[in-house]
């Protein structure tokens, strides 16, 4: 028998079907154009957001619940509290104990699914994907959860993070059909599995230790969820309890959203196998010291998320504190750059008794799906997503507080922008310290050459952006206003501490040009 898979509703939409054990299998995908990227063809690379901040990480979600839980529509609603993380594509896979199903597409979750394809998802087992490309061009192909049939068995795959020995993996495991580490890392788990009786837990615990990076994944068959992150945890992951069933998260805000109690964090180097009998917990690699990254507290991280048991924006709130006693500035008025600088500016603003007011209005609209204005209104550059409040910033000494400066092209344009709307002086105060050096495990920030803090001194970046000071939260601070200090950090963007070997030569589209 094969599963029934009504059709899509509307637009280019493909699905793959593992049908039950002895069944012809069945794969569908529906016409629309192919947009894979061709080598020495240019490849459009979003690298940093419409704000300069560095491009998001992935976001995982998973589910095991009792027989007939509705896992697909739940797993859609911690992909909606996810969606900050990636808004390239969404994907969720389902599996009611025989047949899994997996259905995907490009954009953001509201746009993925609806009513339709949640109930063309049944199943009490799921794991879901929002995914921001790190590793591969931004293509149907490219998607997640990948999948990959194992016997009359499935495996589905959702991957945050990205693999520094991409080359070495992609040379062991053979050719794939996408372009991304992620596959890579599918295909050695479903490899091990032939070896282990088609074991996905056995089969993790024997491929997981070949991989190198960044990687928190939640996987999947047709009865089981696991989860796990590298020996580092470079990526964040929870376990939390919901009324019938065990969830896995990037974000505790997700299990809030979904009603999940928060449990505990999965432990750096842990891997959890979670199935009809409860959770157990696994350490197949040599143990690895904790290394967070911090940025996941500066800027990606939901406010509404605890991080090492920390609230986040009580950690943001906290750098602007902490940044007003080490750099204080003659000001009027303190700004934030909405929204993650929002928090930052109000700390600094209560520290320094410098009124806080809304100077800067974002267009809540606007996202990475924001089709770019023609040359004519592109001049008008970022006023499309941020516009001046002239009535808080005319005649002022504007204290301006952002998160982070990536590029510093759009910062730029915004410091005009506040200067064309009357104010006499602008002091800018950055709640991190200079953004120096690439992330090679899941941010997207583009080369060395790309950062605008590589090689000029503080100095040099406040001439270009034209401020009157400019002054940069240290490290020691903002690891401090994080309260967790001793647990462990990567830092490696803003010291040149990378905790493991990078390859340095290697770009995102790594598997797409050789
Ligand atoms: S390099 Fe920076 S952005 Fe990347 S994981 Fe480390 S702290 Fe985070």
């Amino acid at each position: 028998m094969v599963a029934e898979v009504p059709e899509p509703p509307r637009g280019p939409t493909a699905r793959s079907v593992h049908p039950l054990p002895g069944a012809q299998e069945l794969s569908v995908t529906t016409s629309r154009p192919t947009l894979r990227a061709v080598p020495d063809t240019p490849i459009p690379d979003p690298g940093v957001d419409t704000f300069d901040r560095p491009g998001e990480a992935c976001g995982v979600f998973g589910f095991l619940g009792s027989p007939g839980a509705d896992a697909a529509r739940l797993t859609y609603f911690g992909l909606f509290a996810l969606q900050h993380r990636g808004q390239e594509s969404a994907g969720i896979a389902v599996s009611d104990g025989d047949t899994m199903t997996v259905y995907k597409d490009l954009g953001l979750v509201a746009k993925v699914f609806d009513e339709t394809t949640l109930a063309g998802l049944p199943g009490h087992v799921a794991v879901g994907h929002n995914r921001y490309s790190t590793t591969g061009s931004s293509v149907w192909e490219n998607s997640q959860p990948v999948f990959r049939t194992v016997g009359a068995n499935g495996v589905a795959l959702a991957h945050n993070g990205n693999l520094t020995n991409t080359t070495e993996l992609a040379a062991a495991v053979g050719p794939v059909s996408a372009t991304t580490d992620s596959e890579l890392m599918t295909a050695a788990i479903v490899e091990a599995m032939h070896r282990n009786d088609g074991s996905l837990a056995s089969a993790m615990a024997e491929a997981l230790p070949r991989l190198r990076g960044a990687f928190t994944i939640a996987v999947m068959d047709r009865s089981h969820l696991v989860g796990a992150r590298d020996p580092h945890g470079f990526r964040p992951l929870s376990l939390g309890r919901a009324q019938d069933g065990w969830v896995l998260a990037s974000e505790t805000a997700a299990l809030d959203i979904v009603g999940a109690r928060f449990v505990r964090d999965v432990e750096p180097g842990e891997m959890v196998v979670i199935d009809e009998h409860g959770v157990q917990s696994h350490f197949p690699f040599a143990a690895g010291e904790s290394r967070l990254c911090l940025f996941e507290f500066v800027y990606f991280a939901r406010p509404d998320s605890n991080l090492f048991g920390q609230n986040v924006h009580g950690a943001r709130f906290r750098m602007g504190s902490m940044l007003a006693t080490q750099a204080p500035a003659d000001g009027d008025v303190v700004v934030p750059v909405p929204e993650s600088g929002i928090p930052a500016a109000q700390g600094y603003a209560q520290a320094s008794g410098i009124p806080y007011s809304d100077g800067l209005v974002k267009n809540r609209y606007v996202g990475r799906t924001f089709i770019e204005p023609a040359q004519s209104m592109r001049d008008r550059g970022i006023r499309m997503k941020l516009n001046p409040v002239a009535h808080a910033l005319a005649g002022r000494r504007v204290v301006l507080v952002d998160d982070s400066i990536v590029r510093g092209s759009t910062t730029k344009q915004l410091i005009k922008m506040v200067r064309d709307a009357g104010a006499v002086e602008v002091h800018l105060r950055i709640s991190s310290p200079p953004y120096r050096w690439p992330c090679f495990y899941g941010m997207d920030t583009g080369d060395r050459s790309t950062l605008l803090a590589a090689d000029r001194t503080v100095e040099e970046i406040a001439d270009f952006l034209d401020v009157d000071s400019l002054a940069y939260l240290d490290l020691d601070n903002l690891i401090e206003a994080t309260g967790a200090p001793g647990d462990g950090f990567c830092t490696a963007c803003l010291s040149g501490d990378y905790p493991t070997e990078v390859p340095l030569e290697d770009s995102k589209y790594i598997l797409e040009r050789s």
